[in-house]
């Protein structure tokens, strides 16, 4: 197999014909020869006006092409030994699935409900703006994954752990073309019976998934933990426990510090998410190409820095909608999703700066320091909207100007948005920033600090404001050797694959333990 790389105009990277010829002309070969190709990798370059796609190409001359192969070897673990995974996330599946190809028992514990009656919980909420803290876009099977934008991309370095997702997700029914792309996406309307597909395996394996069932404390022995409570009531005795509860578990942070399991405070990121009509990112991205079918709906990535503190954009969503990401009635929180086609009118992304424990003077080596101002910044935002789940809105201009907004323009938020300033939310080493920041991003991408957009308060869960520190070698817990903390809510991960790897890294870890003491 020879692999071959080229560019071409994005007219031309969906011409069979021109593509099949141009290889044959990058490999000196006749027209007539006989060959067989697919995609390996697809980017694009859109730098300059003349748009260019970046084409790798696998190809087999006089012979086809080998099969890709999607299978992956899942053992029965009916009578294997056990272990214990909390949450029903990215980490705490493929924790769950790689447990089954090693021959270990997974026994989930999931607060949320299934992806299918989960779905009722967010159109509740989205509609008549009633929060269930047990169900919701961050809590439930398949965790804030589930109903996320489904971007794959991750600045992980490890290619081979990466293409192992990919591949495990395409054999749960993803399309192929997330392993071609650069930037793969699978969109909100595909993720949740992928995840279906993902719960059935385990099932049908012998491991255990089990809904609406909520980690309430831990006993401890010594240096280990020998049970755990669910439902405040139940209890289970366990070996191995990897703990993959994400950054919005809030109560599990306060019974670990209860039950004097060391946590730390960790940088993070506030601010707001920006919408912007997709037709202008598509204009700005594509100068000035539009309704195109050749090429995606645009994405931008955006970052400065502020007196010596980075601001960018995270999260980006082209083609898509803004949605109520809250735990707790008393709070709200924004993020964004797209559906797998990117076709809403609106594109939105965060705009957060970062905020360290040392920003609060004298609080420093309080665990909960980040975590206290997070959600300080979230119930602010939900009283100033109105106490219910509508959010702080302002346009971008208006903000910049320090003017409260008048009228809006449509926001893709369903629950619906307040004219707030923003400055009577966030302290001013967050708004002075943020304004800087747009001034900034307006230079790389003229036309993108418009009074027609709109900023919406607040984006706030970016990552974990709290770590539970770990052996960097083991994964144990530093002091908790049967305790593994795993993936965005313990601070190692940021993002569905980067979690489903540390998942599967947690999973190694006690193979190795277990192998080598039984
Ligand atoms: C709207 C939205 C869009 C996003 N878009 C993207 C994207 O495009 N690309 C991307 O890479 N990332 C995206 N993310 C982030 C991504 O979803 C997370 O990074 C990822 O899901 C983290 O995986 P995790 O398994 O570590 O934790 P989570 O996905 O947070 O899963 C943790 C699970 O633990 C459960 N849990 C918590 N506490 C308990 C308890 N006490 N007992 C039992 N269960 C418990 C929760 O209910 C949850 O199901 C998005 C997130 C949201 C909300």
């Amino acid at each position: 197999m020879q692999e071959i790389s080229f560019q071409c105009s994005p007219e031309e990277a969906k011409d069979f014909n021109f593509l099949e010829d141009k290889i044959k002309q990058e490999l000196n070969l006749s027209r007539t020869s006989n060959i067989d190709f697919r995609w390996k990798k697809r980017s694009i370059d859109a730098r300059k006006r003349n748009i260019k796609i970046n084409c790798t190409f696998e190809v087999e001359v006089d012979t086809q092409l080998p099969d890709i192969s999607y299978q992956f070897e899942f053992k029965d673990v009916r009578n294997s030994k056990e272990v214990h995974i909390i949450g029903a996330g990215p980490a705490g599946l493929f924790a769950a699935l790689h447990a089954l190809e090693l021959g270990l028992k997974p026994i989930v514990f999931e607060r949320g409900k299934d992806v299918r009656s989960r779905r009722r919980d967010l159109a509740t909420l989205n509609k008549e703006g009633i929060l269930n803290p047990e169900s919701n876009y961050c809590f439930g099977e398949g965790g804030a994954g589930t109903y996320s934008d489904g971007k794959l991309y991750t600045r992980s370095k490890k290619r081979g752990d990466v293409d192992r997702i990919l591949k495990m997700l395409v054999h749960f029914g993803a399309n192929e073309d997330i392993l071609i792309e650069a930037h793969p996406h699978v969109g909100t309307n595909k993720l949740p019976q992928i995840i279906t597909s993902i719960r059935e395996k385990i099932i049908s394996c012998g491991g255990e998934i089990h809904f609406e069932k909520k980690l309430t404390n831990i006993h401890l022995n010594g240096n280990e933990i020998d049970r755990i409570e669910i439902n405040y009531s139940e209890t289970f005795p366990i070996k191995k426990l990897i703990l993959a509860t994400g950054h919005s578990a809030r109560d599990v942070f306060e019974l670990l510090h209860k039950n004097n399991i060391e946590i730390k405070a960790k940088p993070f990121a506030l601010g707001v998410r920006v919408e912007h009509t997709q037709e202008l990112i598509d204009q700005l991205q594509y100068h000035g190409r539009l309704n195109d079918d050749y090429l995606p709906p645009a994405a931008y990535n955006l970052v400065t820095q502020v007196d010596g503190r980075g601001v960018y954009s995270f999260c980006m969503c082209p083609g898509g909608i803004i949605a109520p990401c809250a735990t707790d009635s008393n709070e709200v929180v924004t993020n964004g999703w797209s559906p797998s086609k990117r076709n809403n009118p609106y594109s939105n992304s965060g705009i957060v700066v970062s905020i360290f424990p040392e920003d609060f003077k004298g609080k420093e080596n309080d665990p909960f320091v980040c975590l206290d101002f997070q959600k300080e910044i979230e119930q602010k935002c939900w009283q100033a909207a109105g106490k219910n789940q509508k959010v702080p809105a302002q346009r971008l201009l208006d903000f910049v100007n320090k003017k409260k907004s008048i009228d809006f323009p449509r926001s893709s938020y369903q629950p619906g948005i307040e004219s707030v300033e923003m400055d009577s939310i966030f302290p001013t080493f967050v708004v002075d920033r943020l304004r800087q920041a747009f001034k900034d991003f307006d230079k790389k991408m003229n036309g993108f600090l418009t009074n027609d957009a709109v900023i919406h308060a607040p984006e706030s869960r970016t990552s974990s404001p709290i770590s539970v520190p770990r052996d960097p070698e083991t994964f144990q817990h530093i002091r908790i050797t049967n305790l593994y903390p795993c993936a965005e809510g313990a601070g190692y991960a940021g993002g569905i694959v980067s979690a489903a790897i540390d998942g599967v890294k947690c999973i190694e870890k006690i193979k190795g333990k277990i192998s080598a003491f039984g």
